[in-house]
């Protein structure tokens, strides 16, 4: 079933890429809809006593620093999740 209204603001949904990969993301707002279901993972990357952090790409928190992380695709091992 694909997504033709935001269920954050009501705007109408387009596809687009997001990240490499085809989504469904509002016209009107930052609202991607993941997918059926959203599981996200995170991971602490650590080197020589430093801890690996990321500036978010997407809102909530746009811009601000969080250790690296993401939501599973379908059918993907966490593990590659991590990795990638
Ligand atoms: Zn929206």
């Amino acid at each position: 079933m694909e997504i033709n209204y935001c269920s954050a603001c009501g705007g109408k949904m387009e596809t687009r890429d997001v990240d490499g990969t085809p989504r469904r993301a509002c016209t009107q707002c930052s609202f991607v809809h993941w997918g059926n279901y959203s599981i996200g993972v995170g991971a602490l990357v650590v080197k020589e006593d430093k801890v690996l952090l990321v500036r978010r790409a997407q809102d909530p928190g746009k811009g601000y620093w969080t250790n690296p992380g993401g939501y599973i695709e379908q059918l993907e091992p966490i593990e590659e999740t991590i990795v990638r």
